[in-house]
């Protein structure tokens, strides 16, 4: 094993290819349906929300999808991210354990997302799209399809939770460094948004409402599409260019991990990070524990119903087959702001069903607990949905401890905390809660779920 605390790889071998993982696994996940005929949709169902091309991306069972050179181009900025030996937090927490983290923190929004959002933001081009509509939540979405847009020359607008707009002035100041147009949400320039404001002008905002904002502007206008940051399964895919890497990063370390361990917003980055090496597994490789952490206060995976359900309040998306909390669940307030969404990835929710994943849920405090721990060791300030990983990553160090054995454990480091210090402030002056969601509500938003 190397003695090395960072894994570099040149330009060079940045991936050429997404990996597709629903070639390699032993039942493909269940139909995506139409939200008013309950029938399978088909690519011309979507074409007006997308283009064409990650349309096919999105219904694709090949294994490799090419990246485009153009968006190589981009990646090269920020790409091959490091692969560091988290040596000095395995002394800190005295384990025979190995940790190894990602970071996706390096890239220029500070997150995984600008992954996606380059490809996403590229192929809209070569549609000749002029502008996008999104929506953000805590605002890292909309600032990497701000980016993005800027690189393209592409208009984005993006609706924007009306709390974190009032919140997170930083993220809306970087979006509109970026050019972009950030609206809170809900707003009165959507059907959607008056229909709200009207029963409750002082709504905080959901992203399931941004959602349905964002999506109702881009089906009403021809230059206009929708661009999503998680969730969908070319989102997904193309984020799999961190477990690629991962790879080979491992294999320069003459090691490869006995866990993998992410935190699940939507699915996307730990879609990024595990998928390769699940599809290795499946392909008769090594077998690994891929462990997704998300806050207890938004447990799709682990408290949600796997059922058929709407992305968006207004029930404008078409149904996917997923784990959720239903499309009317509001989480209670908590610093995770990437975390809050009711549903999760159908892909990420298809390898729950089967098995090849494990699923946990932790409070706020301990995770913040994890991310200073992590920080004074290593450095580097994980953002508050990075936390969950590093939670998980560190119990099972502990758990390594405990038991006397040394298993190698990576985790995927999806982004920075710098834009995020009031939640450490808060967390320091012992101002974080760590709220439970209420029970009947998520009783109630189940009970609406839509009968297939
Ligand atoms: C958006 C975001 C998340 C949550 O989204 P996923 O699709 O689950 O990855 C997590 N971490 C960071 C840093 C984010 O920006």
């Amino acid at each position: 094993m190397s003695e090395s605390i960072k894994y570099n790889l040149d330009e060079s071998q940045i991936p050429k290819f997404w990996y597709n993982l629903v070639a390699d696994l032993p039942t493909p996940p269940p139909p995506v349906l139409h939200p008013g005929t309950h029938q399978p949709v088909g690519p011309a169902d979507l074409e007006p929300l997308f283009p064409m091309s990650l349309i096919m991306q999105e219904v694709s069972t090949e294994r490799e999808v090419e990246i485009p050179e153009p968006v190589r181009e981009i990646y090269r900025q920020w790409r091959v991210t490091p692969l560091y030996r988290a040596r000095r937090l395995e002394k800190a927490l005295d384990t025979p354990a190995r940790i190894y983290y990602k970071y996706e923190g390096v890239s220029p929004a500070g997150s995984h997302k600008p992954n996606t959002a380059v490809a996403q933001a590229f192929y809209n081009k070569q549609a000749g799209v002029k502008r996008i509509a999104t929506e953000t939540g805590a605002g890292q979405w909309g600032s990497s399809l701000a980016f993005a847009g800027a690189v393209f020359g592409i208009e984005i607008e993006v609706f924007m939770v009306r709390v974190s707009y009032n919140q997170k002035p930083y993220r809306r100041a970087m979006m509109e460094t970026y050019g972009a147009r950030c609206v809170p949400s809900p707003s009165r320039e959507t059907l959607s948004g008056r229909a709200i404001l009207d029963q409750n002008p002082d709504h905080p905002g959901s992203l399931g409402i941004a959602i349905s904002e964002a999506v109702e502007v881009a089906a009403q206008r021809d230059d206009t599409k929708y661009a999503l940051g998680s969730v969908l399964n070319h989102v997904l895919l193309h984020q799999t260019v961190i477990g690629q890497e991962s790879i080979a990063q491992m294999e320069v370390a003459d090691d490869y991990p006995d866990i993998v361990v992410g935190c699940t917003g939507g699915g996307s980055n730990f879609a990024g990070i595990a998928f390769p090496f699940i599809g290795a597994q499946l392909r008769g490789g090594k077998n690994v524990r891929v462990i997704a952490v998300e806050p207890a206060a938004c447990p799709s995976l682990t408290r949600g119903r796997y059922a058929y359900d709407f992305g968006d309040t207004a029930h404008l998306t078409p149904l996917t087959m997923m784990h959720t909390l239903g499309s009317t669940f509001t989480p209670p307030g908590f610093h995770a702001g990437g975390l809050r969404y009711h549903g999760m990835a159908p892909l990420v929710s298809h390898l729950r069903q089967l098995g090849l994943i494990e699923a946990r849920a932790y409070h706020q405090t301990k995770c913040f607990e994890a991310g200073v721990a992590f920080a004074r060791a290593e450095g580097i300030i994980p953002a508050p949905e990075a936390n969950h990983a590093v939670r998980g990553a560190i119990d099972e160090a502990i758990r390594c401890r405990e038991e006397g054995v040394s298993r190698s454990i990576l985790l995927n480091l999806c982004g920075h905390g710098h834009l995020d210090m009031q939640a450490y402030a808060d967390y320091a002056a012992g101002r974080l809660v760590d709220q439970e969601y209420d029970e009947s509500e998520l009783a109630m938003a189940l009970s609406g779920l839509p009968t297939v």
